[in-house]
């Protein structure tokens, strides 16, 4: 699902982030290849036969396959592809099973947008269809029509007013200006944050519904050509996407908590209309064809230079000018979804699971999003097969996940989180990708613990560009730095691994139940993002043409799942965790300063986090060095994440749980880290923050103690 990525944002906060940092920390990467191997070379062979398997030609051949036809969840192609995908993982000898859920979804019966000027005069009638000179897949007649996932339904006329990208600060801006929302429809630019925040926003402040278009700026011609002539959205390509306030709970909307299966009964789930991660507003996105027309039309105030996008014209914030007429026919019903697991059992620690997944739905054909991550998968998976028919057998249990309905709001996994939460707490890796390729870039996010066993991984893996994927990204990233800031950070052999917020299926792992996570991908240029111009044609003429980047995610992925499913000692990293921890603390109580907000004692968090810090570099000797109880110790090492997660939950939003990471109320997509504290004092809520402090203190105690208890 995700893949708007605010890169300027995040870069800032990285910035933000290091100047709390008190020292770097030393490259550990050359030195600790093989991390958690008594004997690495025995594994160093089979990680050669493996990495050797994977095929470009194979991975391009499942990408057209799976593209071939547009596969949203819960439709007779979505289970075509399924199938597809079954047979791959039997194939390759893995006990595989498709398993069903029933849960609430949306399809669209009737979306249409109308808009007038102040004569009465029409100038827009849409959605008008997606259409480019020459695609070859854009007459499917299966090609959904542009809507949003968990849109509600209605029919309203009002006044417009513009929001820019409908983040906080921009909703704040409109408030200052005294331009009122209620009875209002809100015209957001999408961007810089989470779909759903725009619409949560405008929601709360009254507005009756939300047109959410793409500006040419941040995904058009202002980046570059537009498709079919190169990588970036044409004139009448839409964005769809899920409008889910997943930042509440992601899954289904009815069962939080509990798993969707088949014979759940009715009775269990939530009456409709109290689910508390649906809209109850309109939602509907738009070209920026048929946005245009509206934005011209629009009066008022001139918008502030920085909400200005790249149409030819002066934007305003409204009312006036315009008026719009939304219809809005959803048409919700429980509807069967399908993953597919396959697993491979471990002959030493058959429940230490080791997990490895990527979505299957599309919202139309979806070659970057998602199927590029699941021909990759495949090739990992064939991979494993031929590693199996040699006579291997990993040491824990290997699961390869193929979800369904992450388009609408991660449900296929968080539906399987739930019902596996018992096990998972001896899961001892969750292993994502999604929008796996859609150009040259490796990137990734994790988990603190894991980030050097993510870069460790990707040393022992060739780039199609030439070295190693490690130094094609330590590369990519500091041109990076050279084009987006002038003062690039410090020129460290070491690249940065980000954070893990939302926006896929790594969420109910990581953040409700404590499993290790990580999520990769390889970037490019990407402006057809949810289109239907997300296609194969599309991909080869602009993302990977020869199909050398889904080998190299195919060798990166699985190479995770192998190291980590063999390894003697978990690789986790508490030493990195502890730096980060401390940092995000300092600027906590920096931020707390800044924002006046009274007397909060910081000093018991920062006094836990040291004893936590203590213990991790002694876990760390004894990782390097194991004597004694090798079993206890990766037990001691895995029980310190589930540490982390508070029974409670975060305030108002208890599904999550985890106590240092949680998607952002207000961005969705990027990382909060501690969320109960930063978002109390964010909220100017002392009492809630100095709560939240304690919650924090005792997570970092009892990590501690479980370090400690290995002594
Ligand atoms: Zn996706």
């Amino acid at each position: 699902m995700t893949v708007y990525k605010p890169l300027p944002l995040l870069l800032f906060s990285l910035l933000a982030t290091l100047a709390f940092v008190p020292a770097p920390l030393p490259a550990q990467s050359a030195s600790s290849a093989g991390f958690g191997y008594l004997d690495f070379t025995a594994q160093a062979k089979i990680e050669q036969k493996f990495l050797a398997v994977p095929s470009a030609e194979l991975a391009g051949q499942h990408l057209r396959i799976l593209t071939a036809e547009p596969h949203m969840a819960a439709t007779p192609e979505d289970r075509k592809t399924a199938e597809y995908v079954a047979q791959k993982f039997r194939d390759a000898g893995l006990e595989t099973e498709i398993v069903p859920y029933r849960v609430l979804l949306n399809q669209p019966k009737v979306v249409r947008v109308e808009a007038f000027d102040a004569a009465g005069k029409r100038i827009m009638t849409g959605s008008n269809r997606e259409r480019v000179e020459g695609d070859p897949y854009q007459d499917d007649p299966r090609v959904v029509m542009p809507f949003n996932g968990s849109s509600g339904s209605g029919d309203v006329t009002a006044e417009v007013v513009y929001a820019n990208y409908g983040r906080l600060e921009d909703y704040d801006q409109l408030a200052a200006q005294h331009i009122d929302l209620h009875g209002k429809i809100v015209l957001c630019r999408y961007g810089a944050n989470f779909r759903g925040v725009k619409v949560y926003i405008a929601e709360q402040r009254g507005a009756v519904g939300v047109l959410l278009y793409s500006d040419p700026q941040d995904d058009g011609y202002y980046k570059g050509d537009a498709y079919p002539n190169g990588p970036w959205r044409p004139e009448t390509g839409v964005q769809r996407g899920s409008v889910q306030y997943l930042f509440k709970y992601p899954g289904d909307p009815e069962t939080p908590g509990t798993a969707s299966t088949l014979d759940l009964p009715d009775s269990s789930r939530m009456p409709a209309g109290e689910s508390s991660n649906q809209p109850h507003i309109i939602s509907i996105p738009l070209s920026y064809h048929d946005a245009a027309p509206i934005l011209r039309a629009l009066k008022g105030p001139g918008a502030p230079q920085g909400w200005q996008g790249a149409l030819p014209f002066r934007y305003h914030l409204g009312p006036g000018g315009v008026r719009v007429h939304l219809v809005s026919q959803q048409d919700y019903q429980r509807r069967i979804i399908w993953d597919v697991i396959g697993k491979i059992k471990g002959t030493e620690h058959p429940d230490e699971w080791v997990v490895a997944g990527n979505h299957r739905d599309a919202w139309v054909f979806g070659a970057v999003d998602p199927s590029s991550g699941t021909a990759a998968m495949l090739e990992s998976v064939h991979g494993m097969g031929v590693l199996l028919q040699q006579g291997w057998r990993p040491k824990r249990t290997i699961v390869f996940c193929s979800w369904d309905a992450e388009e609408e709001g991660l449900i296929g996994s968080t539906e399987w989180v739930e019902q596996h939460a018992k096990a998972l707490e001896r899961a001892v890796a969750y292993f994502n990708t999604d929008v796996a390729v859609s150009g040259p870039d490796f990137s990734a996010s994790s988990v603190p613990s894991l980030k050097e066993f993510i870069r460790q991984i990707t040393q022992a893996v060739p780039s199609p560009l030439g070295g190693t994927v490690y130094r094609q990204w330590l590369n990519s990233q500091s041109d990076e730095n050279q084009h987006r800031v002038s003062k690039a950070p410090p020129a460290a052999e070491v690249v940065h691994v980000g954070d893990l917020g939302s926006g896929s299926d790594f969420t109910p792992f990581f953040q409700h139940v404590g499993v290790p996570s990580s999520d990769i991908g390889s970037e490019g240029p990407y402006g057809v993002y949810h289109s239907a111009f997300d296609n194969f044609a599309w991909y080869t003429q602009n993302a990977d043409p020869n199909f050398l980047f889904l080998q190299e995610m195919a060798r990166v992925f699985g190479l995770e799942t192998l190291r980590m499913a063999d390894c003697d000692v978990l690789p986790y990293d508490y030493v990195t965790y502890a730096h980060e921890i401390a940092a995000y603390i300092a600027a906590a109580r920096r931020k707390a300063e800044d924002a006046n907000l009274g007397p909060l004692d910081f000093g018991p968090a920062q006094v836990s986090a040291a004893r936590f810090a203590a213990a991790a570099e002694k876990i760390h000797t004894l990782q390097t060095k194991p004597t004694g109880d090798m079993d206890r110790l990766n037990l001691v090492l895995r029980q310190t994440e589930t540490a982390f997660i508070s029974p409670a939950g975060l305030p108002n939003r208890p599904w999550y749980r985890h106590t240092l990471f949680a998607p952002g109320e207000f961005t969705g997509y990027a990382a909060v880290v501690i969320p109960g504290v930063n978002e109390a004092i964010d909220a100017k809520d002392l009492k809630l923050a100095a709560q939240q402090l304690g919650v924090l203190t005792q997570a970092l105690d009892r990590a501690a103690s479980t370090l400690d208890s290995m002594r």
